[in-house]
């Protein structure tokens, strides 16, 4: 063989079929495309649901609840192997949260090499499978979010995306993701490669034998720190998909099902304000306020700290409180259209002095701000006494109404509006803005489509700055 010719990069032994999806003949949306195109695998039914389990991992997550089970009645709890099960707890948790998550799945980090080998240490004794396919899965999730192609989709339920999508075979395969920086990263590879002894190791091995070798407890180690503690950390992860999006608000996005709530937050280390990272995934905290609980995010922050990780993105404080006001906004909408409003402008006759002369004599019509008013129903009601309103019945009662006579509350402004019943012609001098416009419709909120376009004043080649 030629020694100037390289040997052609060797193929990744675990490079997964989904990503080699032909994107060929999408034309408008891909997740349309693909569920028109390909077929889902049959329905679950009596006859044919033995076919449809994934024996694998009902065996990986059975087997350390069956141990647990059968333990947590016959072993006695040692509060050394305690307190170890819940700091092995976090440890593997981190794995999961700081390491496949936040830094594979998403690169919200730079981790140095061993941080990284930490975290595919901590991570494989999560039993949650290697960083390749759980980061691609995930990515999936993010892409195609509450859709068939979102491999754990709320929108089957939440024990679909719970723990169903794991026992029972996907009905189909997850959306492409790209997950070619995975396959090219050293520790990823080397994970993957030796993922069912670094699981046996770091899962099983390792919480018995320090239990047992520092203080006797071998079978303590072996019931808590090993197969309870991977239970919780199994039902902590799968929280994220089953309780993350369907429990509490949605303060930055209501697109999707993604949710904030302090308590995921606190059986996730830290995943649950999952409604913030939907919509701002590259961003290293999950958590934004420093009294909402993200172990995780102080942890990687501590890393960079003293070293060992570096880059921690966040996503600009503006356009996350823009996020955040778009919400409220869209509240205040709906608390907005449940309110009766005045007539709209645009729909009130324009009437000419002569007629609002004339037609004063038979109703009570008083005019203010260029709008002439109905106060028929109100004229015993007024806080003033009726006398005052009798007075400017055909007359205008604008600067009266403005200080004149009474300085007006905002409530009496807002009321009056509501016996709007036309406009006077002409009658609508400038100055009178402010006082046209009760004080509770100055601040509303308008959709875009509502609101008159812009247009540009001048045409041709500008700079842009
Ligand atoms: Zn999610
Ligand atoms: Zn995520």
């Amino acid at each position: 063989m030629d020694p100037n010719i390289q040997p052609p990069p060797q193929v990744l032994p675990f490079r997964d079929e989904f990503d080699a999806i032909e994107l060929e003949g999408v034309q408008d949306n891909y997740v349309s495309y693909i569920l028109k195109t390909t077929k889902p695998r049959p329905p679950v039914t009596a006859s044919n649901w033995w076919r449809e389990l994934s024996y694998l991992n009902i065996i990986v997550i059975g087997f350390p609840h069956v141990v647990a089970l059968h333990g947590i009645f016959t072993t006695r709890l040692r509060w050394e192997t305690a307190t170890f099960a819940i700091a092995y707890y976090f440890f593997t948790g981190l794995g999961i949260t700081a390491g496949y998550h936040r830094f594979w799945a998403h690169r919200s980090y730079n981790a140095s090499k061993p941080l990284q080998y930490m975290l595919a240490l901590a991570g494989s004794g999560a039993g949650q499978g290697a960083i390749k396919w759980w980061a691609r899965g995930h990515r999936a999730h993010h892409r195609y979010t509450d859709t068939d192609l979102d491999p754990y989709g709320a929108q089957n339920g939440f024990w679909w995306s719970h723990i169903g999508w794991l026992v029972i075979k996907p009905r189909r395969k997850p959306g492409t993701a790209d997950a070619s920086d995975l396959s090219k990263s050293a520790v990823v590879r080397w994970q993957h490669r030796y993922y069912v002894w670094l699981l046996l190791l770091m899962g099983m091995v390792v919480p018995t034998v320090a239990c047992g070798l520092l203080w006797g407890d071998w079978r303590g180690g072996y019931v808590y720190a090993a197969a309870a503690r991977m239970c919780f950390v199994h039902h902590s992860t799968f929280c994220v998909n089953s309780l993350a999006h369907f429990l509490g608000e949605t303060p930055f996005d209501d697109k999707h099902t993604p949710r904030d709530h302090f308590l995921t937050a606190l059986v996730t280390v830290g995943e649950g304000y999952h409604n913030f990272h939907h919509q701002f995934p590259m961003d290293y905290r999950n958590a934004i306020k420093w009294y909402q609980y993200d172990p995780t995010k102080w942890f990687i922050w501590v890393c960079s700290k003293v070293g060992l990780a570096s880059h921690l993105k966040t996503f600009p404080d503006n356009e996350v409180a823009k996020g955040q006001l778009t919400m409220q906004l869209k509240r205040l909408r709906e608390k907005q259209d449940v309110l009766h409003w005045p007539e709209d402008v645009t729909s009130l006759p324009v009437v000419s002095w002569q007629s609002f002369q004339k037609q004063s004599e038979s109703r009570s019509l008083i005019l203010i701000a260029g709008f002439i008013h109905d106060v028929s129903s109100f004229i015993d009601e007024h806080p003033g006494g009726r006398h005052l309103l009798v007075t400017y019945i055909g007359r205008d009662a604008t600067a009266a109404f403005f200080g004149g006579i009474y300085d007006h509350s905002n409530a009496a402004h807002n009321l009056l509006s509501m016996k709007r019943v036309g406009i006077l012609k002409g009658g609508h001098p400038h100055g009178l803005e402010d006082r046209s416009v009760p004080p509770s419709q100055r601040l509303r909120v308008a959709r875009f489509d509502e609101l008159s376009s812009p247009s540009s004043s001048t045409e041709g080649e500008g700079i842009l700055d």
